[in-house]
C-alpha cells in the first residue's frame, strides 16, 4: 500500500489536525468525522458535503476504508459472518448476532492469534498481526451497514464483544483507541457500558485495564479449574497461572461499578473439564478468591481438526447446578452461527473448501 493516512481510527481532534495539514479549517475535520463515523460512509466520493476538489485531494493522501469484504455467510439462526481482508491481504472476521432486544457484534482484535489454546480453531492460524484501531472500527461499520443500510441508525442497541480472533489485551492500545472513537456520541455512538473484552489472562494488561476509567467490561476465559489442566488447554497459563490470574481479577474487582460483575468463561469439553469434581474445584477456586463474578458455560463448538466434543446438555446442566449450589452465578451460553463457522473458537478464515454448507449460505460476496 502507498503511505496514505488511514482515517477510520482517528478521533475528532486528530481529524481536525489532519485537515489542518491540508490547510483546511478544523470544522472540516468534524465534518469528516460525522461522514465516516456517524454516516458510516466508506469512500470520499460519497461525502458530497465536502467540496469536490477537497475530496479529490483527500483520495490522494488518505483512505476512508481499508478492509474489503471477501465473503459473507448467513446462518439459519440469523447470525452473519464476514470474512474480510486487510490492505496487506490478511484475514479479519466479524460476526453479527441479532437478538430480539439488541444486536451483538463480535469483532477481532488481531488477524490470527498468538495463543495456542488447544480447543480454538483460530490458534491454528498463528498470529498474522495485530489490527489497527481503524481496522477494528471498520469491522463494526461494515456489519452495521450490511445489517441496516449505510448510515441507517440501528433500531436496537448494539453490544460489542472483543471475542473474535486474537487476544485483545495483546493489542490494548489500538483496542482502546478504537473504542474511544466508537463511543463518541457524534460518531457510531456505541454505549461504553455495552462493550466487553475477553482475555485468555494477560495479567499485566488486566492490571492496567483496571486503572482506566472508561474501560470496557472484562471477561476471563478459564476453561479449567486447575493449573495442571489449564497448562494443557491454554498454554498462557504457564506464564500467568491461576493464582496470579485470580489475584489480578481480585484487584480488578475494586473497579467494578454497582451491578457490574466480572465474567468467567468456561468452554465445556466432553470428558476433559466437565466432571462433577471439576465443577466443585471451579466453585472452590472462585469462592476462595471471592470475586463479584458470574460464570458463562460455553458448550464447545466443534471443528474437524480439534480433538474435542461438546459436553451434552445434561452434563452442562449438571455442572451448572453444582456451581449454583455453591453460590456461583452461572449461565449457559447458547451457541450462535455454528453452521457457518461463526461460533466461539471457530474463526479461522474458513472459505468454502473446508465446509460445503457454507456455499449454500453465501448471501453475496463483495
Ligand atoms: N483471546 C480471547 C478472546 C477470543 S476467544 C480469549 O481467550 O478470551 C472468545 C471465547 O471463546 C473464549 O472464552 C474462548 O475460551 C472461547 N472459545 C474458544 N474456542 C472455543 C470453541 N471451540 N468452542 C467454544 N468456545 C470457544
Amino acid at each position: 500500500m502507498t503511505a496514505t493516512v488511514q482515517l477510520t481510527g482517528m478521533n475528532q481532534p486528530e481529524l481536525a489536525s489532519f485537515m489542518e495539514t491540508l490547510s483546511e479549517p478544523a470544522y472540516r475535520g468534524r465534518q469528516l468525522f460525522a461522514a465516516l463515523q456517524h454516516r458510516r460512509l466508506r469512500s470520499f466520493d460519497e461525502i458530497t458535503d465536502l467540496p469536490k476538489d477537497l475530496r479529490a485531494r483527500l483520495s490522494e493522501v488518505a483512505q476512508a476504508a481499508t478492509l474489503k469484504v471477501e465473503s459473507q455467510y448467513l446462518s439459519n439462526d440469523g447470525t452473519r459472518r464476514y470474512l474480510m481482508k486487510t490492505h496487506d491481504g490478511l484475514p479479519v472476521e466479524t460476526v453479527f448476532i441479532p437478538e430480539e432486544r439488541r444486536d451483538t457484534i463480535c469483532f477481532s482484535s488481531q488477524s490470527g492469534c498468538p495463543l495456542q489454546c488447544t480447543f480454538c480453531l483460530t490458534a491454528q492460524l498463528g498470529l498474522l498481526r495485530s489490527l489497527t484501531a481503524g481496522e477494528i472500527v471498520e469491522q463494526i461499520q461494515i456489519a452495521l451497514n450490511d445489517a441496516y443500510g449505510t448510515g441507517v441508525k440501528p433500531p436496537r442497541g448494539t453490544n460489542l464483544v472483543a471475542m473474535g480472533a486474537g487476544e485483545p489485551l495483546l493489542n490494548l492500545d489500538q483496542l482502546l483507541k478504537a473504542l474511544r472513537v466508537m463511543t463518541d456520541p457524534q460518531g457510531l455512538h456505541i454505549v461504553p457500558n455495552r462493550v466487553t473484552v475477553s482475555t485468555a489472562g494477560v495479567v499485566p494488561r488486566i492490571l492496567e485495564l483496571a486503572t482506566i476509567s472508561d474501560r470496557p467490561h472484562l471477561a476471563i476465559s478459564l476453561a479449567a479449574p486447575t493449573d495442571e489442566l489449564r497448562n494443557e488447554l491454554m498454554p498462557i497459563n504457564k506464564k500467568w497461572p491461576l493464582e496470579e490470574l485470580l489475584s489480578a481479577c481480585k484487584f480488578f474487582e475494586k473497579t467494578l461499578k454497582p451491578g457490574e460483575r466480572l465474567t468467567f468463561e468456561y468452554v465445556m469439553l466432553e470428558g476433559v473439564n466437565d466432571s462433577d469434581e471439576q465443577a466443585r474445584q471451579l466453585a472452590n477456586l472462585l469462592n476462595r478468591h471471592n470475586i463479584r463474578s458470574k460464570v458463562n458455560l460455553i458448550p464447545h463448538n466443534a471443528a474437524d481438526p480439534l480433538p474435542y466434543r461438546p459436553s451434552s446438555d445434561a452434563v452442562v446442566e449438571r455442572f451448572k447446578n453444582i456451581l449454583e449450589s455453591k453460590g456461583v452465578h452461572t449461565y449457559v451460553r447458547r451457541p450462535r452461527g455454528r453452521d457457518i463457522f461463526a461460533a466461539c473458537g471457530q474463526l479461522a478464515a474458513r472459505q468454502t473448501t473446508l465446509n460445503t454448507r457454507v456455499v449454500t449460505n453465501l448471501v453475496g460476496a463483495s
